[in-house]
């Protein structure tokens, strides 16, 4: 039986499950000003926007914590490892960096670019060079024929690399856009910014969720089943605790979640919406982690290496995280996505034959367990990020439209150059706010002051 959210089910919610009171007041009726659906970093970024302006809200996340694609975990060994997002792009824009450096929390910069292995050994300048140019003018001819408005698959744009081709392919299909680039779009791809000045956080991404979420009011374990639109001033919400209503409703579900029938809209979503999300569906990024302890293969610190290829079994290592034992191997595209379908045993057999073939015997005992992320089997998220396919550039630009005048999605399919990155889905997440802001009118001049025992 469904029922309606009151005031005193929401405290007695978030008193068992969170440190801090929800702020601000969750209204008596069950009725807010903006209702979000996700408490990932889009959910987040516009839960903050929201929480300035003292208009009442919500955030209705539907697993048992938030951070969605920011995500860590603890070994048995009581090593913490990120499963999800650990480098901040665009630092200077990036509303969670901001908000983390409010909260005085510390970054470092890890080495900017990746190092490269040929065989068992890293390469010779000259193969850097060699590499790092195909890489250039790859770039460039995705790019100059995505300026001609041929938005075809990037495979298609590449030019004559040599025996760098699966190289370069694998670093700008699967680890930009977790496709292969038979599947990825020429502009979408030319489009995405670069990104040199990574940062990453001194005490982890935990730190940064907590602090981050302190003063927001979210609601875990709380699915939204059905954004009911057809009502007059008022959207309502099905979740599996209950129905609510909003005025104006933020969606950060991903692209994936929004094409499956977890999450159903009345009326339906527009066309253009739903064919968008289906030409932006979510690539394959997961991660195999484990330590390596005593560093045997003196690896440098928050390191990045690739291995040169001529075929598509490749994978990406981030080394000594933190300055940790921990090892990082990112699969992604067509074949990260055959390899962990295959299972966590096939996953270490692989990671074993490449480190036993490349840096010699002793490895299998050295690389001890192997824990395998499955973001493509949670089913609130379904996959790594988006990309978009051949000919679709377009439809991030359907997602940033109004639906009704007043449902908005965000997530980090719905901009236009930091697609796939926490940036973007900050910024989308803002954009939104801004936007149920606007619907909602005038913002009051300065944020109320906090109520007596709640926080701000
Ligand atoms: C392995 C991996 C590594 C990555 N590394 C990086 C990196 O280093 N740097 C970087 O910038 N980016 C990285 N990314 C991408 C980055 O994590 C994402 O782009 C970003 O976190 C997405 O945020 P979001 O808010 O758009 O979506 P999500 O994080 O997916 O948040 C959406 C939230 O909505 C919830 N939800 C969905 N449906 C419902 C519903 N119906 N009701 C209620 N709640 C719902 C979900 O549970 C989730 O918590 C990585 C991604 C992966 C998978």
């Amino acid at each position: 039986m469904s029922r309606t959210f009151t005031r005193r089910d929401v405290l007695k919610a978030t008193a068992a499950l969170a440190a801090a009171p929800a702020f601000p007041a969750l209204s008596a009726s069950g009725d807010y000003d903006v209702a979000i659906v996700g408490a990932g970093a889009a959910g987040i970024a516009a839960g903050r926007r929201i929480a300035q302006t003292g208009k009442s809200y919500v955030i209705l996340e539907a697993g048992a914590r938030a951070g969605g694609r920011i995500a860590s975990t603890t070994l048995a060994s009581g090593a913490v490892y990120d499963r999800g997002a650990n480098r901040f792009s665009a630092p200077a824009r990036n509303p969670l960096v901001a908000i983390a450096r409010a909260e005085r929390l510390k970054f470092y910069e890890p080495s900017p670019g990746r190092r490269l292995y040929v065989g068992a050994r890293e390469a010779r300048d000259g193969e850097y060079d060699d590499f790092t140019a195909s890489l250039r003018r790859a770039n460039r001819t995705i790019a100059a024929v995505a300026e001609l408005g041929r938005d075809i698959a990037a495979a298609r744009a590449l030019p004559e690399l040599g025996d760098w081709r699966g190289t370069v392919a694998f670093v700008l299909g699967p680890l930009t856009a977790g496709k292969d680039l038979e599947e990825v779009s020429t502009v979408d791809l030319s489009r995405a910014e670069d990104r040199p000045d990574d940062v990453m956080l001194t005490d982890g991404t935990d730190a940064l969720l907590a602090a981050a979420t302190k003063p927001l009011a979210i609601e875990l374990n709380t699915a939204v089943q059905r954004v009911d639109m057809g009502g007059r001033g008022r959207v309502e919400l099905g979740t599996s605790r209950g129905t609510l209503t909003a005025r104006t409703v933020i969606v950060t579900a991903s692209t994936n979640v929004l094409a499956s029938d977890r999450l159903r809209f009345s009326p339906s979503l527009p066309a253009q919406v739903v064919a968008a999300l289906g030409r932006l569906s979510l690539g394959t990024y997961e991660r195999a982690i484990f330590e390596l302890p005593g560093n045997p293969f003196r690896f440098g610190a928050n390191e990045r290496i690739i291995f040169k290829t001529d075929n598509a079994k490749a994978i990406m290592l981030h080394t000594r995280v933190g300055g940790s034992d921990l090892v990082y191997a990112d699969l992604a595209g067509r074949f990260g996505r055959e390899l962990a379908n295959a299972g966590g045993a096939a996953v270490a057999g692989f990671i074993e034959d490449e480190f036993s073939e490349r840096f010699g015997g002793g490895t299998r005992q050295a690389l001890g367990k192997i824990e395998l992320t499955r973001w493509s089997k949670e089913p609130w998220v379904q996959g790594g990020f988006s990309a978009a396919a051949p000919g679709a550039a377009l439809s991030r630009r359907a997602l940033m439209e109004p639906i009704n005048d007043r449902v908005f999605l965000a997530g980090e399919a719905a901009h236009e150059t930091l697609w796939g990155t926490v940036a973007g889905a900050g910024l989308s997440g803002e954009r939104a706010a801004n936007a149920a802001l606007r619907y909602l009118g005038p913002a009051p001049q300065e944020p109320p002051p906090p109520k007596p025992g709640k926080r701000s």
